[in-house]
């Protein structure tokens, strides 16, 4: 698709046209080469870096957006004091454009059907880089109802997909089980889409840290301290070993820390906030397997469940959906809610050994939508806010960002969501908040 904004760009991808010079750092000649310069990072005992580009945040946002710019001939640093970690240490991986369609979020579902589409791609490419799997599995998604006003708000479901187009199809009870004979005898329908596939998030983002090395992306393992101003422009960060990093372009990818960073300044302060999600990992031992064959969701006394079944013999449950502040305590009470529902949907999962109980922090904001490329301060860009679709939206999120670094814009699919909306009279994405509860009243409350 042609880029309205797409400046001409050297055919070879290797000059990045309007990153200014990073700013000198302290008794060094200023740099602008495409290799981050300065001090070795190993260790820990670099006092200086300079680079084009400063990634604050190695999770999975960070990571996809600093080996999408070194893919372009960017010198890239980021910091991260636990780089690959963050909310897709615990994430299922879902990539479910279609069975996560929420009224109100059509402007995201653009966003969201664009980067499933490159996953499959996405996934060879970062394999084929890192020399290790993604877990990428193009199985689909059976999402179902276990009594009649849960079919009524699936029927409704299937109807908005109708609208958009999207690939869904209705199941009576009958060929749910016949699909997935672990389901419980009471299934009364549901929707079977098969675009909807799941990727491994532990798996990606340790590939991703191993192919940002190869690309030659510096990870220094610390964590920004402040950001630095020179003459009302970012020019990187000082962190917490000491070091300055001096950079063109600095980009916050921090997640739900991502408002919280010093030295932001307030005119570019991301609204977001942290939404716990706990999840519970059982394993399918090989004697039971297949198990399952594909995603199976549904919504449960007005909560959503899944159950995410790997190709090597892991299954997530998930997820619950909190505003809790920064607390990430696993609860008896998440636990007991996922497991009941889970087991009212595949009675059978009992038998199976739990391995792992865990809770992560969302990146959520006021639209549910996330904050992409130059913030109104110069200098400085936005890759956050990504909630509950972070995992499906790296690779859309890390071509958007490695293109706007280039050349100073957006690609015209990701321009609805720079960070200029939530400026002062600028309207967010279609409505946000009302349509949000009403998507909650259809597809359930958590996740
Ligand atoms: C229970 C649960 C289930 C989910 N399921 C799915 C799913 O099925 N599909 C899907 O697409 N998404 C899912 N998500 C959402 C997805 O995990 C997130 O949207 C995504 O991980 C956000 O990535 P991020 O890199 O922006 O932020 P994070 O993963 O939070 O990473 C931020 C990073 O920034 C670092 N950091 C913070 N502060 C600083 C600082 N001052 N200096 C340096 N570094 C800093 C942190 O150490 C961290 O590594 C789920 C999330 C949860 C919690």
């Amino acid at each position: 698709m042609a880029c309205p904004e797409q400046r001409p760009t050297d055919p070879t991808g290797a000059a990045p046209p309007t990153l200014p010079a990073p700013p000198a750092p302290p008794d060094e000649d200023g740099g602008g080469s495409r290799a981050a310069e300065g001090s070795s990072v190993a260790g820990g005992a670099a006092t200086a870096l300079t680079t084009d580009v400063l990634v604050i945040g190695g999770g999975i946002i960070g990571l996809s957006v600093a080996w999408r710019a070194a893919g372009r001939g960017l010198s890239v640093v980021v910091v991260d004091p636990e780089p690959g970690g963050g909310a897709a240490r615990v994430a299922a991986g879902m990539l479910a454009a279609v069975t996560e369609l929420h009224y109100g979020e059509e402007a995201l579902l653009e966003l969201n059907l664009r980067s499933a589409r490159a996953w499959s791609e996405f996934a060879a490419e970062l394999s084929q880089a890192a020399g290790s799997e993604t877990g990428y599995r193009s199985c689909g998604t059976l999402a179902v109802a276990l009594d009649s006003d849960d079919r009524a708000q699936l029927r409704e479901l299937h109807a908005l997909h109708q609208r958009h187009g999207l690939s869904s199809q209705w199941l009576t009870g009958r060929e749910c089980r016949r699909a997935e004979p672990m389901l419980a005898p009471g299934v009364r329908g549901g929707l079977r889409v098969d675009g909807d596939h799941q990727v491994d998030p532990r798996r990606v983002t340790d590939a991703l840290l191993v192919a940002c090395g190869r690309a030659g992306v510096a990870i220094h393992r610390a964590s920004s301290r402040r950001l630095t101003l020179h003459a009302d422009r970012v020019t990187g960060a000082e962190l917490s070993d000491g070091t300055v990093v001096s950079a063109g372009a600095t980009v916050v990818a921090c997640g739900s820390r991502s408002g919280d960073l010093a030295g932001l300044p307030d005119e570019a302060r991301p609204p977001v906030r942290p939404v716990k999600g706990q999840v519970v990992r059982l394993r399918i031992p090989t004697s039971r397997a297949p198990f399952l064959s594909r995603t199976v969701r549904a919504v449960v006394r007005g909560g959503a469940v899944y159950l995410v079944p790997r190709a090597d013999g892991e299954l997530v449950i998930g997820a619950t959906s909190e505003e809790q502040g920064w607390d990430t305590t696993v609860t008896a009470g998440g636990v007991y809610e996922l497991l009941r529902d889970a087991h009212e949907l595949v009675p059978g999962l009992t038998e199976l050994p739990m391995t792992e109980t865990c809770a992560g922090l969302r990146p959520g904001t006021p639209d549910n939508a996330p904050l992409l490329g130059p913030s109104a301060v110069p200098g400085l860009h936005l890759a956050t806010g990504h909630y509950r679709n972070g995992v499906l939206l790296a690779p859309a999120t890390g071509d958007a960002l490695a293109h706007s670094l280039t050349t100073g814009a957006l690609p015209s699919y990701a321009a609805p969501f720079g960070p200029g909306r939530f400026a002062t009279g600028a309207g967010p994405l279609d409505q946000p908040r009302a349509g949000a509860r009403a998507a909650d009243d259809l597809t359930g409350a958590r996740r």
